[in-house]
């Protein structure tokens, strides 16, 4: 029996043949890659500047489930950067909007839309069963129980932030010995719920298009790492995207023995 958990791979019979060819063709793809794509469950947290673009190249590259967490409703002052909603949409909630955007977009994927608040006391439950965590959610104490959960449930993490003309990019694998979690990055001190800023900062749009373009194509690249795909998943690099010089440059982040998500303590 299938696993609910699971998609039901119907991607290549669903549509024409022609959707993906662009992909396939390439190497680091190909029909194994793509199939692995079509099979992967992707976990988006957060449906706003980051999410809306990484939940299009996402559902683009035929990826076959998608979990979209999100409990905000559109406001009008999303539109400039949060591209899957449309004027008349401002009001309704954004993981119900996500889910048709998806529907529309290719009848062969699936989705599951959550209209809750993700929290340390709910995180490991709602990302069960996917392969992969993209959190593109704009607070700190979210980032932090979405992190924990992926360490606890052995999930990978892509965690990408943007403000200004800055943006954040990294992967991280915590669960693995040698590997940071976001947790070892940012530290304890922003477990409180008062960290928000990117409202008050203001953002360029296609800032944030470009890092959640980005979120999107590193998430690929986990996907692919297991059939060979774009090389390494690039686990404890973050990358940090400057829109003013432009340019982007990467560090690596050291994993914390004493880290409260990851380290050896952790129970
Ligand atoms: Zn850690």
């Amino acid at each position: 029996m299938r696993d609910p958990e699971k998609p039901a791979n119907k991607h290549f019979m669903a549509l024409p043949p022609d959707r993906l060819d662009r992909h396939i063709v390439l190497p680091e793809i190909g029909g194994a890659g793509q199939a692995a794509l079509a099979r992967a469950h992707v976990a988006l947290v957060g449906l706003g500047g980051i999410g809306s673009p990484a939940l299009q190249y996402l559902a683009g590259a035929g990826i076959g489930m998608l979990t979209l967490i999100d409990d905000d409703r559109v406001d009008a002052g999303n539109l400039q950067r949060q591209t899957i909603y449309k004027a008349d949409e401002v009001g309704h909630l954004k993981a119900e909007l996500g889910s048709v955007w998806v529907r529309e977009f290719d009848l062969g994927l699936e989705t599951r839309p959550v209209e809750c608040r993700i929290t340390a006391g709910n995180a490991a439950r709602l990302i069960r069963g996917a392969d992969l965590v993209l959190d593109g959610c704009d607070n700190f104490a979210t980032r932090l129980a979405v992190s924990d959960a992926c360490v606890a449930r052995g999930i990978p993490l892509v965690s990408a932030a943007v403000g200004r003309f800055q943006g954040q990019v990294g992967a991280f694998a915590g669960h693995l010995p040698d590997q940071a979690c976001y947790r070892c990055f940012v530290g304890d001190a922003f477990d409180a719920d008062d960290c928000d800023t990117c409202a008050e900062d203001g953002m360029l749009g296609a800032m944030a298009g470009w890092t959640g373009a980005f979120a999107a194509m590193q998430a690929i690249r986990v996907l692919l790492a297991p059939v060979g795909g774009m090389g390494e998943p690039q686990w404890s690099k973050l990358h940090l995207l400057d829109g003013l010089e432009p340019g982007m440059r990467t560090m690596t982040i050291a994993k914390d023995p004493e880290c409260r998500g990851c380290g050896a303590d952790v129970s």
